[in-house]
């Protein structure tokens, strides 16, 4: 067996498992390592790089739609957790508590924080007086711990890094319009930087977070069909105002409980980039958050060899000016071919090749990870065509990201419809649903499949209840999830 397929071998094909082909991937692409402690787990540099990619990306658009980062303490006081009744029965459950500190036992458990809702609730209350106070608009960048019973690296983490947005308002106008707005942020972020495409809607009641009048969600579909909540965010009303006693002296000079909203995307979109992108060579990750978006192998006998690895360094010298993040591989104990696949499995975007043949013809070979194919270009006009590839990659990723989505869609009249859509095949399914929680638990119950969300603009909408038969409030989005 050639080296090459030996290689490949190491990773379980999608078709054959595709848990095991995505722990596969993850292990052999160096990107974590499970920690001691349950469901934790360590970030290695290749995944917390593009985890800064990313924040970095929605930092920019968090500041330009006019949000401030602050940080907010880790430990949050077990009262503050009792003052929103939906909120402590939804999350309690998943609480650590801390108990002892410093050698004595504390007077107030203190519980690490699963989110911040009322520890910013309690400042706000002391920061919001009047409505020249509002709107407050702020994001923190933090870790959080939800003692998760399923964990799953990535996706489903004990503890995990994320943001989340908190803001007040004056009113419910203005507060469902900061929903919607960092909503419409999530799908432009997801859609446009990591090639993900998602399908934007309401959760039901049921899949609401604890607390919030309304959540919406951004859904994807991964390569076996099932479901990532890839980012939410939740109108609270004056749930938590009241219970935080966030008021202010209104413009008629009385005092009125604030609207609040906040948003969250966490690590959990690294591993919905690996699902949705991934193949059976390995990782495939989206050009603009790739912290190596091409890799230049210097190839060709050693009389070359020299020549060959200073033109490569003056290229890649262009490419740094250009901005674009590159790295040059020209280690002599590694063969080319043997750096071909590592850079392959790791999903560089582009491989660069340079030997001496393209030396003497003042070209070079381009290589695109995601189609394998290999373009020939003019030395001189080398940043701008890694420039349009890098493009062109990050385009035909979503492209073909979407193509299996919607061939994995299908939409059904009744229950019995679903379950032999499932057993056939994976993926989701859009129905007609009466509003009533008993229909939804069925469905949950006999197919494994949950509520994603109430789409905005679903490709069509269902008249009646794909349980009942009654007539259906609303369309929904169904599909097995993560
Ligand atoms: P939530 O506060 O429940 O609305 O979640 C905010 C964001 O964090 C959503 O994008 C979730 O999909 C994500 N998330 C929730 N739980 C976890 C977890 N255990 N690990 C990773 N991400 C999570």
């Amino acid at each position: 067996m050639s080296k090459d397929k030996q290689f490949v071998r190491e990773i379980t094909p999608q078709s054959e498992d595709f848990s095991k082909w995505y722990l596969d991937v993850i292990k052999k692409a160096d990107l974590m390592s499970y920690s001691p402690v349950r469901g934790c787990i360590v970030f290695k540099p290749d995944s917390y790089e593009i985890w800064e990619l990313m924040q970095r990306e929605l930092d920019a658009r968090f500041k330009e739609t006019g949000h401030r980062n602050a940080y907010f303490p880790l430990f949050i006081p077990e009262s503050f957790f009792q003052k929103e009744k939906e909120h402590v029965e939804g999350f309690n459950p998943e609480l650590p508590w801390v108990t002892e500190a410093g050698g004595e036992k504390l007077e107030e458990r203190l519980a690490i924080r699963p989110t911040s809702e009322t520890m910013i609730g309690h400042m706000y209350s002391e920061w919001i007086n009047s409505y020249r106070d509002l709107p407050l608009l702020i994001n923190q960048w933090a870790n959080v711990v939800r003692w998760e019973k399923r964990t799953q690296p990535f996706l489903r983490t004990s503890e995990f890094l994320w943001q989340e947005g908190h803001t007040a308002h004056e009113d419910e106008a203005d507060a469902r319009r900061e929903t919607m707005q960092m909503l419409e942020v999530y799908r432009e972020f997801v859609e446009n930087i990591m090639a993900i495409p998602v399908i934007m809607g309401q959760k039901t009641p049921s899949e609401k977070f604890a607390g919030a009048v309304d959540t919406f969600s951004i859904e994807a579909m991964m390569k076996d069909g099932k479901a990532v909540q890839a980012g939410t965010s939740h109108y609270m009303g004056t749930n938590f105002a009241v219970a935080f006693d966030i008021k202010y002296l209104d413009r008629q000079n009385t005092h009125t409980y604030a609207h609040t909203t906040s948003w969250g995307v966490s690590t959990r979109l690294i591993g919905a980039m690996i699902m949705v992108h991934g193949d059976d060579r390995g990782l495939v990750i989206p050009p603009k958050i790739a912290p190596t978006q091409v890799v230049m192998i210097p190839i060709g006998p050693p009389k070359t060899r020299e020549q060959v690895i200073a033109r490569t360094d003056e290229l890649f010298a262009e490419l740094k000016k250009a901005g674009i993040r590159a790295k040059v591989d020209d280690r002599p104990d590694q063969s080319p071919g043997w750096k071909f696949n590592e850079y392959e499995m790791r999903g560089i975007p582009i491989r660069v090749e340079l030997g001496p043949r393209d030396m003497e013809n003042g070209q070079v070979v381009l290589v695109s990870r995601i189609s394998g194919e290999k373009k020939i270009v003019a030395q001189e006009n080398f940043v701008q065509e890694v420039q349009q590839l890098l493009e062109a990659i990050h385009q035909e990723m979503f492209e073909k990201a979407k193509r299996f989505r919607d061939e994995n869609f299908t939409d059904v009249d009744t229950l019995d419809e679903m379950k032999e859509f499932l057993d056939k095949q994976r993926g989701f399914i859009l129905a007609g649903w009466c509003g009533s929680e008993a229909c939804e638990a069925q469905v949950k119950e006999e197919t494994g499949a949950t509520s994603r969300n109430i789409p905005f603009e679903p490709a069509k909408e269902k008249d009646t209840c794909l349980v009942c038969g009654e007539k259906a409030k609303h369309t929904v989005v169904f599909g097995r999830a993560y």
